[in-house]
């Protein structure tokens, strides 16, 4: 059970602690923030609002830690990574609980998050060993106007401290797909979990602790992101941001110092599916991709745009799987379960009055408990309703009927975000044209978008983000090159077989 067992440390009362320094701490601001149960609306949680002298804390703390960590070897860092993610995935249940009760994920992908974290920390120690053991060697003469007198030798070295910022929909695995490769490479890390999210972030942490890692090389500083983030955010200790959220990263981007920033946003991924696509495999991709986590999850399938003479089959077919879509608590794993807060929900509320006002097709009756929306799709979606444009982040899908390819490509492209997308046709020539026109970061070609497997690279274009995610891309981006090179007083060349150099 969630703050009990190994976990009782972590709990004062009933407030959970913060971590710094190596230890488990109550902050003097004497403040706790609650975290409300999405089903309940009732506070579940409470965790310390820590200070901004806390945070100086722990910056220090982790810029010491990171000067003799980044001397340690290695093959003992990734056996340290190895070790915290068998912890994690042996304490996988009450870490899940707490995703149930935080942000009402249902019960067995809350699982699946646990376990799917505690396989992407193991994996990055693998490819941290792998790229980080290896450099590059250069010589001089093959740029014109120069002759063998120069060896470069490249290595990939620390950034130093590490601000990690996660959302709430995927507070462990998100966190961790920041930490994990930030200590690979010889980095200290600062963690801001998001609110809702925090304790199943509390309890990952203290998996790392039971593993051993040194003191002050992680931290876990909790409070609201509107009051502590912009001093952790334009901190003068912080080396590298990776943030994963929504619009709160353009403002972040804008204020942060020279320093390299891993920004993963927004998204509209849009689904385009042409005359020839399987109408079976589409309709269970907008399933899975478009209800899952009822909605919220960034590369959610947020538009169809499908080819108007296939339309009415295609919708008839979703409708008929939403039909059979259980909606409730996260507890009983029901597919749909209450988005994570009220105001989410009056904003979603607000995308599907719009659309109501401006002539959708509503091809379920509205539902909201609460919390808790019913599955909705909105059939005749125009492109001046604001669900045909904005993120709901909620159980709601709008479909548009398009007349050509060149119409849904335009849609896809008009768009802020730049996230994923994809395209359902037999036609892979076709296929293959139209992700190239699409301007995302990446395209999936007959299935719904997806982050993982969580090795491949995973970025967006334009308001969806700057840089690129993924385990081998991320420990990359928190690194940089160091170069040594070797000036000889003569060209040196080796003649290679049976040759011998005149010295
Ligand atoms: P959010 O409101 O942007 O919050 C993200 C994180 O930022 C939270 O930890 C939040 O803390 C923190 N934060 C808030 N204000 C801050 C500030 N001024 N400075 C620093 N940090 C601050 O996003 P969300 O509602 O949690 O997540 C939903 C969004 O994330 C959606 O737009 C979704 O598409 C996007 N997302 C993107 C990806 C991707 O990889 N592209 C993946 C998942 C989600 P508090 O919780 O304390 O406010």
């Amino acid at each position: 059970m969630a703050g009990t067992g190994v976990f009782a440390e972590i709990l004062d009362g009933d407030v959970y602690k913060y971590y710094a320094d190596g230890e488990w701490k109550k902050s003097s601001s004497g403040k706790a923030v609650a975290i409300i149960n999405p089903t309940t609306r009732k506070t579940q949680y409470k965790v310390q609002a820590c200070t901004q002298e806390e945070v100086n804390k722990a910056m220090e703390s982790a810029k010491a830690a990171q000067k003799s960590w980044a001397k340690t070897p290695l093959w003992k860092r990734a056996e340290l990574l190895h070790k915290a993610a068998a912890i994690l995935k042996e304490h996988k249940a009450p870490i899940a609980e707490c995703l149930v009760k935080e942000i009402a994920k249902p019960a067995k992908d809350a699982v699946t998050e646990v376990v799917r974290s505690g396989d992407l920390v193991s994996y990055t120690a693998e490819e941290g060993v792998r790229i980080l053991g290896e450099g590059k060697f250069l010589v001089s003469d093959s740029f014109p106007g120069n002759e063998r007198t120069k060896y470069c030798l490249t290595s990939k070295i620390p950034l130093g401290v590490i601000l990690a910022i996660p959302p709430f929909n995927y507070p462990v695995n998100l966190a961790v797909s920041k930490i994990a490769p930030a200590l690979i490479a010889g980095n200290s890390l600062v963690l801001k979990p998001p609110t809702q999210g925090a304790v199943s972030a509390l309890h990952m942490v203290h998996c790392f602790h039971l593993a051993g890692f040194p003191k002050g090389l992680i931290s876990c500083v909790t409070g609201k992101g509107s009051e502590i983030g912009d001093f952790l955010t334009m901190h003068p200790g912080v080396n590298c941001i990776s943030f994963t959220g929504g619009d709160t990263g353009i403002a972040i981007s804008k204020k942060a110092g020279m320093i390299p920033l891993q920004m993963e946003l927004g998204g509209k991924d849009a689904c385009i599916v042409l005359e020839d696509a399987d109408l079976d495999l589409v309709a269970s991709n907008i399933i899975k991709g478009g209800f899952s986590y009822s909605g919220q999850r960034c590369t959610a399938v947020k538009v169809v745009l499908v080819m108007e003479s296939v339309a009415d089959a295609l919708v008839e077919k979703v409708k008929a799987k939403i039909a059979k879509l259980t909606v409730g608590p996260p507890e009983d794993d029901c597919d749909i379960t209450p988005v994570v807060s009220e105001s989410s929900a009056n904003f979603i509320e607000g995308l599907v009055k719009d659309a109501k006002e401006k002539g959708a097709t509503f091809c379920q009756d509205y539902k909201r408990d609460g919390n808790l929306i019913w599955p909705l799709l909105l059939d005749d979606v125009r492109p001046d309703m604001r669900i045909a444009w904005e993120e709901p982040f909620g159980p709601v899908l709008p479909v548009i009927r398009i007349n050509s390819i060149e119409e849904g490509i335009h849609h896809c492209n008009a768009s802020n975000f730049g996230l994923q997308g994809c395209v359902f046709t037999k036609d892979v020539n076709k296929a293959i044209l139209i992700s190239d026109a699409m301007e995302t970061g990446t395209v999936q070609i007959n299935s719904a978008p997806a982050r993982g497997p969580d090795h491949f690279p995973f970025q967006g274009l334009k308001d969806s983000g700057i840089g690129s995610q993924g385990v081998t891309n991320s420990i990359n981006m928190m690194t940089k090159i160091k170069s040594t090179v070797i000036n000889l007083p003569t060209p040196s060349y080796t003649l290679g077989n049976g040759g011998h150099s005149k010295l």
